[in-house]
């Protein structure tokens, strides 16, 4: 993404994520949140909004949205109220969607990414939870002749997060949401599933653009809509960045002065449309909701939470990185396969005698398996100790990777371990010294410029060595063996000059 030119002007970008809470049931009454019910069949006077049904908050969903904010590193309010937002849709038929307005529940956290060239903290202003609308399905014939609405979703409780503008490009807000979605999803607050819904996100940009008379210029903010997607998210990022500049070019300070817009993402032609001015709050008329009582949360249930909030993603990386001495980028491609995968992960290594090998083993061969047979971890069939021994082996005969690959298939299907499948393979492993010895002194004979290194004070020379040895067994003799006989060797030769 870097380039090398860099660009004349700094892109600013905040993120609004919405994630469905994994409740049984809605927000304010007992309807069921389960996705893909019959169309309007969850559905009771409340969230149907019917005049004189009275809601109740969802007790679990306001724990689940207070684990989310201590894990975002948010302060908690000790009081909270509800908020009416008011709005005409026709998946809106309460024409207010209750929210929260001035008192969130939580506010002015963080977030810490991984970025490719160390961690970035990214503010989050506030967190707060309000109910979702339903969907309005519109003719697809085209003709525009049959709109619908579904109302399963109004009344499914949302968490919106909100960060600040402090993400400068569209990889890092692809970078931020998925460390959000990690986040969410091990600690069970959302499934985050984007293709249903379950995480949206809307996106705010603009550009800073230095001027020649020092002051700087600010494009009006766009907010983007639809982002159904990661990639879609970027790229959106990308383009509309382009297309203010070029406007901005185009129009010069005048567009200091045009308003807020919001536009769509258009997938399938890569563009963003502008479509409208936006909203300000004080459109939506907010007044506290008269229906609800205030939460408070008292200090009792806030230290519970905070000691049940489980292991989040950047404590793993840690915990990863000291406790088997994996670089930073291996603790997060581990992590990010989730919990599950990294006990896994953390039971293979402790048997084994080369983490960062295992690591190898579990983000490459395990993960093709598991997605190749649409497996989870718990189904596949070697234990950690069995494919710990497999890294074992490797490691002790010095057999290379695709005998390594082949023995690794074999125990897929037999369920033998290493040892015995290597030897059902016919990997004859060269143990013995006299032999290897033998091939050790034709090597150094062939290889003189490595020797002379060597000789030199370059101890690296001596891998050339080493790996014409183990071409010429076929990569069958132990490693261990090969490495003390070349230094034996190596220390015997002659200098030659
Ligand atoms: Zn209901
Ligand atoms: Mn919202």
């Amino acid at each position: 993404m870097s380039n090398a030119v860099a660009a004349p002007y700094k892109v600013v970008i905040g993120l609004e994520v919405h994630v469905q809470l994994l409740t049984q049931s809605k927000l304010f009454c007992g309807c069921s949140t389960k996705f893909g019910l019959p169309a309007n069949s969850s559905t009771c006077p409340v969230c149907l909004g019917m005049p004189g049904a009275l809601p109740v908050m969802n007790q679990r969903a306001f724990e689940l949205s207070l684990k989310a904010a201590l894990a975002l590193n948010c302060e908690i309010a000790d009081f909270t109220k509800w908020d009416r937002k008011n709005y005409y849709y026709p998946d809106l038929p309460k024409n207010f969607q209750i929210s929260q307005y001035d008192l969130p529940f939580s506010s002015n956290g963080f977030l810490e990414i991984e970025m490719p060239g160390g961690t970035k903290r990214v503010g989050i202003i506030r967190a707060h939870l309000e109910e979702d609308a339903g969907k309005s399905l519109h003719d697809e014939s085209g003709s525009g002749q049959d709109s619908r609405v579904d109302l399963n979703r109004a009344g499914t409780p949302l968490l919106e997060i909100v960060s600040q503008p402090e993400l400068d490009s569209g990889e890092e807000a692809r970078l931020y949401l998925e460390e959000l979605r990690l986040l969410l999803k091990e600690l069970g607050i959302s499934d985050c599933e984007m293709q249903e819904g379950s995480l949206r996100c809307d996106a705010n940009i603009n550009l800073h653009i230095s001027q020649p008379d020092g002051a700087v210029a600010a494009t009006p903010i766009v907010e983007v809509k639809n982002l159904n997607s990661f990639r879609a998210v970027e790229r959106a990022m990308k383009y509309e960045a382009d297309r203010q500049y070029e406007q901005f070019q185009k129009d010069g300070k005048k567009l200091g002065e045009v308003a807020k817009a919001t536009a769509g993402w258009d997938e399938a032609r890569g563009v963003t449309l502008v479509q409208r001015r936006k909203e300000e709050a004080s459109d939506y008329r907010y007044f506290p909701e008269p229906d609800l009582v205030p939460v408070r949360v008292s200090p009792e249930t806030l230290s519970q939470a905070r000691a049940n909030l489980g292991e989040l993603p950047s404590a793993c990386r840690a915990r990863l990185e000291k406790d088997f001495g994996l670089g930073r980028y291996d603790a997060s491609v581990l992590t990010k396969l989730g919990k599950d995968l990294v006990q896994y992960y953390e039971a293979t290594a402790r048997k084994s005698k080369d983490p960062k090998a295992v690591c190898n083993w579990v983000t490459n061969q395990v993960l093709n398996t598991l997605n190749e047979k649409s497996l989870n971890i718990g189904e596949f069939p070697l234990p950690a100790e069995i494919l710990a021994g497999l890294v074992n082996e490797v490691q002790e005969t010095g057999l290379n990777m695709q005998r390594a690959r082949e023995v690794y298939t074999r125990m897929l299907e037999t369920r033998e371990d290493a040892r015995q499948a290597i030897e059902k393979l016919g990997f004859k492993v060269v143990g013995d010294v006299g032999q290897i010895t033998e091939i050790v002194r034709k090597a150094i004979g062939a290889n003189p410029k490595a020797v002379a290194d060597f000789k030199k004070g370059k101890t690296k020379a001596a891998d050339a060595i080493k790996g014409a040895v183990m071409r010429e067994t076929k990569g069958m003799a132990k490693m261990e063996v090969v490495q003390e006989i070349v230094m034996a060797e190596l220390a015997k030769t002659p200098e030659v000059s």
